[in-house]
């Protein structure tokens, strides 16, 4: 098996390595897996803005229409309703790997995170596609490393009730390396620590969603345990501007691709006091098993070899989530978000 080292060079398709005139940077095709969701829906946004033709693989399962129905009739935009787990036949020059239900009340994740990963790593290994895969920051499981630096190997409880989603992405990122070693393959891997903003999951239990969901409907805040465990937390425009760098750099990574900005859930509770409802009052519930006590990611490493860094605080961030949230849970028909 031979690979074209820049076999995600559009370049490539034409005799000597040149795009002819009239084809170049016409932007690429880019196929985002999951591209119906909550990240999924605003890299596309970007993608098609720059000029990409754009294919999105969802089946739904907890992504919407709504979030990439701005786009249709859009002759560089197209939509597969298609799960996964499923083998698919495609021609494009890159993929961002997203599909796979992120939150805690899905369960189906290991098929997904196996299997759809291994369809979508053949797929790129049979069309020379570079490759980027969204792991997560639950890799680190229930962190002894603080902050996480990327060459910490984590500390996950294998048949613990969070191991179907931290131990699939941890095979996701070994059948990464698998097939960039064996196949060749350009492949691309960020660890995304706990992200926000509009177009996410109203009801989908992760704590920002909740808390904001709950003070917009004058519900109090489910803190869990005794909310003295802590995330940090990254506005969605960020992430997205580093996954992009991180697929057209020249580095594989793994790169933790989150906010250092740490908190902790009694915190959180409070930023969503202060910016939706001073009142809203707060209830403890018993915490779910193995919640990891504490997360925040070192970035360093995408600091320096990919020049990015967050730019978006939590304060500046919420609001601009809270005004989703209010338009889709009050009804409000413009329910795409920003
Ligand atoms: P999301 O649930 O909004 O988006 C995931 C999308 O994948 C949805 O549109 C869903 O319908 C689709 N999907 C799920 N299973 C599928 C399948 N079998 N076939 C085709 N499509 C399928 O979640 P998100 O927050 O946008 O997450 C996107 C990616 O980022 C995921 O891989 C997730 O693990 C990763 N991630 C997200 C966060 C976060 O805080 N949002 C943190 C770490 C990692
Ligand atoms: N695959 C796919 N689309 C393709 C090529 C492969 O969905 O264009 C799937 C294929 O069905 C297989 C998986 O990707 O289940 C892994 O493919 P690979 O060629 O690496 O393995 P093999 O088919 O040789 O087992
Ligand atoms: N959490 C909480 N109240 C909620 C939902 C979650 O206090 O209504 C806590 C949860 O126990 C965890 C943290 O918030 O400590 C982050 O949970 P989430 O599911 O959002 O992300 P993850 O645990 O995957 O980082």
């Amino acid at each position: 098996f031979s690979v074209d080292p820049a076999a995600h060079n559009p370049a490539r398709h034409f005799v000597g390595g040149k795009v002819p005139l009239g084809l170049k940077r016409k932007g690429l095709r880019v196929l985002v897996t999951g591209g119906a969701g909550f990240v999924g829906s605003h890299l596309v946004d970007r993608l098609v803005a720059r000029g990409d033709s754009v294919i999105v693989v969802d089946n739904l399962f907890t992504g919407r229409k709504e979030n990439v129905m701005h786009h249709f009739g859009n002759p560089n935009f197209e939509m597969i309703r298609h799960d996964v787990v499923e083998p698919i036949l495609l021609e494009v020059d890159q993929i961002y790997h997203l599909a796979c239900p992120a939150s805690p009340v899905h369960y189906n994740w290991h098929k997904t995170n196996v299997v759809g990963t291994l369809n979508m790593l053949g797929l790129a290994k049979r069309i020379g596609a570079r490759f980027l895969l969204t792991s997560t920051s639950e890799v680190y499981g229930d962190p002894l490393q603080h902050p996480q630096v990327e060459t910490y190997w984590g500390n996950v409880n294998p048949i613990g009730v969070r191991s179907c989603y931290d131990e699939g992405k941890r095979t996701a990122e070994t059948l990464t390396m698998d097939y960039h070693r064996g196949a060749n393959l350009e492949v691309r891997i960020a660890r995304i620590f706990n992200t926000y903003g509009p177009r996410m999951c109203i009801d989908d239990g992760r704590v920002v969603s909740n808390f904001v969901a709950q003070a917009l409907r004058k519900e109090p805040l489910t803190v869990y345990g005794d909310g003295k465990q802590t995330r940090s937390f990254q506005y969605v425009s960020d992430l997205v501007e580093g996954l992009m760098k991180l697929m057209e750099g020249e580095h594989i990574g793994p790169f933790n691709l989150g906010n250092p900005g740490e908190f902790t859930m009694l915190e959180l509770a409070k930023v969503v006091q202060d910016t939706i409802d001073p009142n809203a009052r707060i209830e403890f519930r018993e915490n779910t098993q193995d919640d990891p006590h504490k997360r925040k990611p070192d970035i360093t490493k995408a600091k320096e070899l990919l020049g990015w860094e967050p730019k978006i605080p939590l304060r500046d961030g919420l609001p601009l989530m809270v005004t989703d949230f209010r338009k889709r849970i009050f009804g409000d028909q413009d329910g795409a978000g920003t």
